[in-house]
């Protein structure tokens, strides 16, 4: 499947200086969610890949949902699973503030449990390492609000139409992918 995440779609409009990605720094910078139009546009582009798609941060408001309703519908695609990785609050905020990423390739590292191997420096790419302005804690404390507003509902709104997997997100990364594995009946081996 192709991995479509609307965060890192939108980090690469930002490095690239696009209309969209000027448009959308304010709002990430923030931790607001950038406005439901663009995001919608953004993903339709993107969704009528005969592989299928796995999206990630999307949909994130109940506006969102609808509009993927209504593009699968028009081009005859289901939605097959929705994954909730179910984490805390007080883990959420750990995790974010550890969190380092690529800024060109944009590889996740995690500075408690998966530094890169020369400090500031990317394995994949030798690009630098740094902490997204979204992680800075204001916008984290930001990110948790908006979450609670506007993207809980759109967990309810799926929950009361399909059969939502839970995963109990907490515990080391091999251990919640694990956890995914067999709560969606797969056996990808870890990396
Ligand atoms: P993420 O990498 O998924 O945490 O997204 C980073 C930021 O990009 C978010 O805090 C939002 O500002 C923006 N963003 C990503 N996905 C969406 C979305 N589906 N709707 C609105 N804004 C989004």
């Amino acid at each position: 499947m192709t991995h479509l995440s609307t965060g890192d779609m939108l980090r690469s409009e930002v490095a690239s200086g696009t209309e969209l990605g000027l448009l959308a720094k304010g709002f990430m910078d923030n931790g607001d969610l950038v406005p439901d139009s663009s995001i919608i546009a953004m993903i339709q582009q993107h969704i009528a890949d005969p592989s299928g798609v796995l999206l990630d941060g999307f949909p994130r408001t109940l506006i969102q949902a609808e509009a993927l309703n209504e593009a699968l519908d028009q081009i005859g695609l289901p939605v097959d699973q929705i994954v909730y990785m179910a984490v805390n609050i007080d883990e959420l905020i750990r995790r974010l503030s550890s969190r380092v990423v690529c800024k060109e390739c944009q590889t996740p590292y995690n500075l408690e449990v998966d530094r890169p191997i020369k400090f500031g420096i990317c394995d994949h790419c030798a690009g630098e390492v740094i902490v997204r302005d979204d992680d800075r804690p204001a916008a984290v404390k930001n990110r948790m609000k908006v979450y609670e507003e506007l993207t809980a509902p759109v967990l309810d709104y799926y929950q009361s139409r399909m059969n939502v997997v839970e995963v109990i997100a907490t515990g080391t990364p091999d251990a919640v992918f694990r956890k995914l594995n067999e709560a969606i009946g797969s056996d990808v081996p870890f990396n």
